[in-house]
């Protein structure tokens, strides 16, 4: 914006643009595009791709001026949330031109293409192929993992396009059409009984010539900057009860679908909220180990929530999400274990039980069998103290036979 703004001046723009605007029976793909062009759907991006150039400050006055007016925003999601940021940073006009707005008004849908059978944690050395042909590029190889892969349009594809140089320096960024025939999708059964991830195989699959995100060989970056977006990924947000008309119909009903891989998330986090009621339902609350071990868990809770408000402090101040979002990745971990300790604890060997007439309707046991993944998702415990370590702490680097070597030459796998 040409001129700085008060808090009042964009709260009362915000106030009046609703008053005109917003009518609860318009279709959800009209009024987020109302909202899109507005720039209020997403007020710290540019002005030119769906954002209004406002400091973090501003975008939350903003952000509280839509949730009081109980409006529908923007999708949530992967494309939101990684790719659109990524594209902003990273692509061409045209890509921006081609995708944001259309990411914005949840017209189309991302999954995340990183990780392969035998590159996570080390994902640089990734061996999933794409050459340049006179058709554009094709892509050969396996994904993993891939949440939501199974309904997405496009997919934020890293893949190996030179060979002859170091594993950082040979991977470009793609977006990668999935519904071609070059692409095919297997989900996956995890040991909580759900299914939300995905084997993807290409089989010379094609992407356009100008889908590049930044440079050919420029991946690493574009991955980074992802998995920083990554690490402070939020959980949905709960609808708010006083919704109603046909955008919020549209609106829920989306929701229910994006978030069905994530249903068993906050089972995932540990559930820490359901800790003193269910220690008191099994009159365990007098107990002193139990008692010590609740209180380890908010020890820990409220000293991550404290870390995380700095970390968004210091993103309303206009800094780029960085190794701190490690801290914070590691500290949702040890809380969530600490949270299934506690809850194993106090269940005894009736957390061993599954079903709907088992201890919560089955969602103790589904603690304890989902709190492995927020250790392994969006990069391990052990990956986070090595970033912690040498990025943060300014220790030694870990030591990697790869360096300098050209990834043909390099023993993989
Ligand atoms: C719930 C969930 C959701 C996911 N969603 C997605 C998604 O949407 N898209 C996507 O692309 N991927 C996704 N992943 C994949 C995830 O990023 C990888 O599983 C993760 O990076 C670990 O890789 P890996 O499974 O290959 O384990 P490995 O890398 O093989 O690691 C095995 C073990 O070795 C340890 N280890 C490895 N290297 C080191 C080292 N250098 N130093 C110390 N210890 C080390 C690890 O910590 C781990 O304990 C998801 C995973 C989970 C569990």
């Amino acid at each position: 914006m040409s001129e700085p703004e008060t808090w009042a001046q964009v709260r009362a723009e915000v106030r009046q643009w609703l008053a005109d605007h917003w009518q609860p029976d318009l279709p959800l793909s009209q009024w987020r595009g109302l909202l899109a062009d507005s720039g209020w759907a997403c007020p710290t991006w540019p002005q030119r791709w769906c954002g209004r150039g406002l400091s973090g400050e501003l975008s939350r006055v903003v952000a509280d001026e839509l949730k009081r007016a109980v409006v529908p925003g923007a999708p949530e999601g992967v494309g939101m949330a990684l790719v659109a940021p990524v594209l902003l940073e990273y692509g061409s006009d045209a890509l921006k031109e081609r995708y944001i707005r259309p990411t914005v008004t949840g017209e189309i849908t991302w999954c995340q293409l990183f990780s392969e059978p035998g590159a996570g944690s080390d994902l640089a050395g990734l061996q999933s192929r794409a050459s340049l042909e006179a058709d554009g590029w094709r892509v050969s190889g396996q994904k993993v993992w891939s949440t939501g892969a199974a309904t997405a349009d496009f997919g934020l594809l890293l893949a190996r396009t030179d060979w002859d140089v170091p594993k950082h320096q040979g991977i470009t960024a793609f977006v990668l059409p999935m519904r071609q025939p070059g692409v095919q999708v297997r989900p996956l059964r995890q040991m909580n009984g759900h299914s939300s991830f995905n084997e993807v195989f290409f089989d010379a699959a094609a992407i356009p010539a100008d889908h590049v995100i930044g440079a050919p060989g420029g991946g690493w970056a574009v991955a980074r900057t992802t998995l920083a977006h990554e690490r402070r990924l939020a959980a949905f947000p709960p609808t708010p009860a006083t919704s109603s008309g046909r955008a919020w119909r549209e609106a829920i009903a989306e929701k229910t679908a994006a978030a069905e891989p994530h249903k068993w998330y906050p089972q995932r986090a540990g559930r820490s909220d359901l800790v003193i009621s269910q220690a008191r339902a099994l009159r365990l609350a007098g107990d002193p180990v139990v008692r010590q071990e609740i209180a380890k868990l908010i020890e820990l809770s409220w000293s991550a929530r404290w870390m995380s408000e700095r970390a968004a402090a210091a993103r309303a101040a206009g800094q780029r999400p960085g190794p701190e979002g490690s801290l914070g990745k590691l500290a949702s971990s040890k809380i969530a274990k600490q949270a299934a300790r506690v809850h194993s604890l106090i269940a005894g060997s009736n957390g061993l039980l599954g079903g709907q007439d088992s201890l919560l309707a089955g969602i103790v046991t589904e603690i304890a069998v989902s709190v492995p993944a927020i250790s392994i998702a969006g990069g391990t415990d052990e990956i986070q103290r090595s970033i912690i370590a040498e990025r943060i702490l300014g220790l030694p680097r870990e030591p990697d036979i790869s360096v300098g070597v050209p990834f043909r030459d390099v023993r993989t796998g």
